[in-house]
């Protein structure tokens, strides 16, 4: 038997083995806000125990624990692989909403509910049975493969990711990451916009509405603004080649479409202005003498926040009254790996090989915990199931897509190690 067969062999030998510990983490409350996930790790520890793979946890918030499990391959010195996936999950919201227990792990028509089936644990488990299969194949590896199981992702990662590589770097940095938050097996991220989050106050000298020319109107104003705000989107990126040259093919576009919807091509590309609250006014015959904007761009790669925020401060100038500030000072900015890199193109050939169609590489709209590795020049790619039903009531993820999602990250991680 060659390696290859042996690693899909154990692949599908242990799919019972495969479900159950997904349907037993389902049933682990981990969601956050509170974000404890201590129970969950013990879970996750026990596995690796049972397996003889060495770890060890890192808890700078005790109720927020992070594994950092590692192991060289046999065949001596070689690239570092890098394994990343949560522990922690979106809150339940209305429970009434939901037809079954949001923790069931029920399965129904090869499909297993529960509060972040889909975000993430499908794919932190698949990253986990997909490292241990590695580990158990190592004698034919060359590098070293470092799983990383984290929390506070919901949140932001400050006590997760973030704080994994600021206080281990050496450990969890890599060469290279893989990550499995879902993306649908359409597509391949490389990449994921960032957000700017600003709010604008106006104060001008309001009064009677009958007297308009006594006093100004901080609404007029916000009318205005909001105008000039929302042409930031017509702002040409900069983009790496190889990222124009990927993203202008006609076959990534329509991948985009299909898996973002109707118009996430452009979207994709770039900046997205979302008015999100206004508030301004005490009557309707009074002129407002203040209103409070908040507003959310999301930026893509190639355009960075100091130009956003310098175009902003152009046009807040040009307006009564107007200041504004940033909500959440020192964000990433938008980031991206190269398109071409070897990995992609190990997990577009081996997604390929299980598909009815070719699998495109697409920027993601939202955020992941790649983006760390990625502001630190490390490339990182995303290949998950449906986001479908993501952070949902009655969120439930496809058991076939969580087999084809382990198999996809092991055989091209496989690849990567082997040197193929
Ligand atoms: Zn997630």
């Amino acid at each position: 038997m060659t390696a290859d067969a042996k690693l899909l062999a154990l692949l599908d030998a242990e799919r019972d083995r495969q479900v159950d510990f997904l349907q037993r983490f389902a049933r682990i409350d981990t969601a956050n806000p509170p974000g404890d996930t201590r129970q969950a790790a013990d879970f996750f520890r026990a596995f690796l125990d049972k397996e003889g793979i060495a770890h060890r946890t890192e808890a700078p918030k005790a109720d927020n624990p992070n594994i950092i499990a590692s192991f060289d391959g046999g065949k001596g010195p070689g690239r570092h692989l890098v394994l990343n996936g949560h522990l922690d999950v979106f809150p339940v919201g209305d429970r009434n909403a939901w037809q079954r227990d949001p923790w069931s792990g029920d399965i129904l028509d090869g499909r297993l509910h529960g509060r972040g089936t889909v975000d993430m644990k499908c794919g932190t488990t698949a990253l986990l049975f997909a490292f241990a299969y590695l580990h158990r194949l190592r004698a034919e590896l060359s590098g070293r493969v470092t799983l990383t199981v984290v929390s506070d992702e919901e949140t932001g990662g400050k006590w997760g990711t973030a704080w994994l590589l600021e206080n281990c770097a050496k450990e969890v940095t890599g060469d290279c990451v893989l990550n499995s938050e879902p993306s649908g097996l359409a597509t391949v991220r490389f990449g994921e916009k960032c957000m700017l989050w600003l709010r604008f106050t106006i104060a001008v000298k309001g009064g009677h509405s009958a007297y308009p020319h006594t006093g100004g109107s901080a609404n007029k104003v916000a009318a205005a603004l909001i105008q000039d705000l929302l042409a930031i989107e017509k702002m040409t990126p900069d983009e790496p080649a190889t990222v124009r040259a990927t993203l202008d093919r006609p076959e990534v576009r329509a991948a985009a479409e299909l898996s973002l919807g109707a118009g996430a091509a452009d979207v994709m590309r770039r900046v997205s202005v979302n008015i999100g609250t206004i508030q301004g006014g005490v009557k309707i015959n009074m002129l407002p003498p203040d209103c409070v904007l908040e507003v959310d761009f999301r930026l893509p790669a190639g355009i960075s926040r100091a130009a956003v925020l310098a175009r902003v401060a152009e046009i807040a100038k040009r307006h009564p009254g107007t200041r504004f500030e940033e909500l959440l000072p020192g964000g990433p900015e938008a980031n991206v790996s190269d398109p071409t890199h070897e990995m992609m193109g190990h997990l577009l050939r081996r997604a390929d090989a299980l598909l009815p169609a070719p699998p495109q590489p697409i920027v993601s709209l939202g955020g992941t915990d790649t983006r760390f590795w990625r502001m630190k020049g490390v490339p990182a790619f995303v290949y998950g199931c449906s986001p479908a039903g993501m952070g949902g009531v009655d969120e439930s993820v496809s058991l076939a897509e969580f087999h084809h999602v382990m198999k996809v990250h092991a055989l091209a991680a496989w690849d990567y190690l082997t040197g193929r």
